[in-house]
């Protein structure tokens, strides 16, 4: 399935939530979803009084969950079935994969503004992680991880502007905006995740 470019605010309307896609933006007034939270297109007042079946809501369950973290539809089941053979509960062993993540430690840790943006510069080089060469983002991050930005891309000016970005750091990770460096601490619980996800849904749909 090839990867999706129209206008990543349209996604947030259509899941009917703010999935934070946008970095700066998406916490200011410019937030097309505080603006507009209607579903996109000629349709969507009519769309959002129509009542979505039981298949409808697991279906965009998924979907939102995939688009918050970039994932595709084959890799995003592959996290279900990892999660499905590790101990405890799957959706939750499923979200806990998705946010450790390389991308999504980088995005966390306030080196990124977005998870879009934090993929690129993982597919850019402009990290190590435990010393090492890390430009794949779906790289699983463990405890104990530390993840630097290279020497020679300190300077680089997105790290310069990111350091007056606001964001709280997750209590699973340990981040030093100054030495650009951050530590994975533990393992992300479910109430590290910062957004509203009904995973119970997505696992049922899979199950079928
Ligand atoms: Fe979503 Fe961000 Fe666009 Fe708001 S600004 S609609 S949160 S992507």
């Amino acid at each position: 399935m090839a990867r999706y470019t129209d206008a990543d605010c349209r996604l947030c309307r259509r899941e009917g939530c703010k999935l934070f896609l946008k970095g700066d933006r998406c916490v200011s007034k410019k937030c097309a979803f505080e603006r507009r939270p209607t579903v996109p297109g000629v349709h969507g007042n009519d769309n959002m009084r129509k009542k979505i079946s039981e298949y409808g809501q697991q279906l965009r369950e998924k979907q939102k969950v995939k688009r918050a973290y970039g994932v595709q539809e084959k890799q995003f089941r592959k996290y279900y079935e990892e999660a499905e053979r590790q101990k405890g509960k799957t959706g939750e062993v499923m979200l806990s994969l998705l946010e450790r993540r390389l991308d999504n430690v980088i995005y966390r840790l306030g080196f990124a503004a977005s998870r879009d943006q934090a993929r690129q510069m993982v597919s850019h080089s402009l990290f190590t992680l435990n010393g090492k060469k890390a430009n794949i983002p779906s790289m699983q991050v463990k405890v104990g991880d530390v993840i630097c930005v290279k020497e020679n891309k300190k300077e680089n000016g997105l790290f310069k502007e990111l350091k007056d970005v606001k964001l709280v750091t997750p209590k699973w990770l340990e981040a030093d905006l100054d030495k650009l460096t951050g530590k994975v601490i533990a393992n992300p619980e479910r109430d590290d995740i910062d957004l509203t996800i009904r995973e119970h849904l997505i696992i049922e749909l899979y199950s079928k």
